[in-house]
């Protein structure tokens, strides 16, 4: 799929052509993502919301309407729901303070799984110490996905909240995350959903899915860096007190009290990234473009295909494998007993231009669970295709051999 509209991947690396296999971590950007970029920086460049003047207006017009674009591509109900942030991890912080502030006390409790990024942990954790909560862990089954006939018993009344990737960064696999959510629901406990790795591959309807809160980074989503999102519903969000304060986010400031601004600029303080959400905008553009159903389908394919070609070689280890996956395969190389180290992997595929992520993937729990050092990991993209599977492959090979 149109690999001529990501500049990046014509470069060499090492003389070799790059082989860009670390979606996961971040994807590479169009064109027509950085033209669009470049155009609000050229022609549209004035601090939004209080300027009377035309460029101002119209900045502020062009940032509103990224937000719309977001709720629609999220299938958000409306675009107060949709708070810009920096980012996952930032939506994730953001919302333990927000949340914990309102809803958590001393003895609650917020229940995360055994998979999760650090981004979905240390907030959370933070958040219980600071409150003296307790963080709960929702264990995983034989095959790694989340255990979700254990998350009825791990739900008490002091339950306040329970927040789950729906794509596992290591693994690549897909969550039963309607599963947490109906049972969580049925107990009257709000659902927080870690998107980082689903929004970028799966067609994501955040009401669909009836969650409570999602999460996402633009930057693996063929948009730009410093910018995600935290939508909540907007009764939600009503409820929740803002995260931090300054500028936007006030109605009017007094010494004695201050009140708030409307949803969503209550959560908004400071000058937003209104050249990052024009931006943002162009690559849902691009992906849409496409065709959202398109890409799901070519991805899956290539995933699926990536997955076989790697099981094909002895010395690999999938882990999760022939589990549903969305863009990602993780794996470690045997000889006889003896692990291969990721890094030396993933060293040796450098060497030959094949750019794949190796360690513990900011999911230290995980890891820990697997009882190994780290992982390599594989990450597709839109733009990638079965060469790079097979280049891949081939450079694997090798560096097994190289190390035998
Ligand atoms: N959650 C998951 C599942 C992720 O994969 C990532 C990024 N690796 C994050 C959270 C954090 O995203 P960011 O670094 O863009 O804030």
């Amino acid at each position: 799929m149109r690999r001529d509209d990501f500049p990046q991947l014509s470069d060499t690396v090492y003389g070799k052509p790059l082989v860009y296999l670390d979606n996961a971590a971040t994807t590479q950007r169009p064109r027509a993502m950085v033209e669009a970029m470049t155009r609000a920086y050229y022609h549209c460049n004035a601090n939004i919301h209080r300027g009377v003047h035309h460029l101002s207006q119209q900045a502020t017009v062009n940032h509103e309407a990224a937000r719309k674009r977001v709720a629609n591509y999220l299938g958000a109900l409306s675009e107060k729901e949709i708070i810009f942030t920096k980012g996952t991890t930032d939506s994730l912080n953001m919302l333990a303070f927000s949340f914990g502030e309102a809803m958590v006390n001393e003895g609650d409790e917020i229940i995360v799984s055994r998979l999760e990024h650090h981004s979905n942990i240390v907030p959370w954790q933070m958040l219980c110490q600071r409150k003296r909560a307790t963080l709960k862990v929702l264990p995983l089954d034989a095959s790694l996905t989340i255990d979700t006939t254990a998350l009825n018993s791990l739900i008490t009344e002091r339950t306040r909240l329970v927040s789950v990737a729906m794509v596992s960064n290591v693994l690549g696999t897909i969550q039963p995350v309607e599963q947490v959510i109906r049972i969580a629901h049925n107990r009257n406990i709000p659902v927080c959903i870690d998107g980082a790795q689903a929004a970028p591959h799966l067609p994501v309807n955040v009401r669909e899915l009836d969650c409570d809160f999602f999460v996402c980074s633009a930057h693996k989503m063929y948009g730009p860096t410093g910018m995600g999102i935290l939508y909540g519903k907007e009764e939600w969000l009503d409820r929740l007190p803002p995260a931090q304060g300054g500028g936007e986010m006030i109605e009017h400031v007094r010494f004695e009290r201050t009140t708030y601004n409307v949803l969503p600029y209550k959560f908004e303080a400071g000058t937003p990234d209104f050249i990052g959400s024009c931006a943002f905008a162009a690559a849902l553009d691009y992906i849409d473009n496409l065709g959202r159903d398109a890409v799901y389908a070519y991805e899956d394919e290539l995933t699926c295909y990536m997955e076989q070609q790697l099981a094909a070689i002895p010395e690999v280890h999938i882990y999760a494998a022939g589990a549903q996956k969305a863009g990602a395969v993780s794996f470690n190389v045997y000889q006889g007993e003896r692990l291969i180290h990721p890094f030396d992997i993933g060293t040796l595929l450098d060497r030959q231009g094949v750019a794949v992520r190796t360690g513990h993937h900011c999911a230290e729990p995980l890891i820990d669970y697997l009882g190994v050092p780290g992982t390599v990991r594989a990450s597709i993209a839109l733009y990638n295709d079965h060469s790079d599977v097979d280049r891949l492959c081939e450079a694997l090979r090798r560096a097994i051999a190289m190390l035998s």
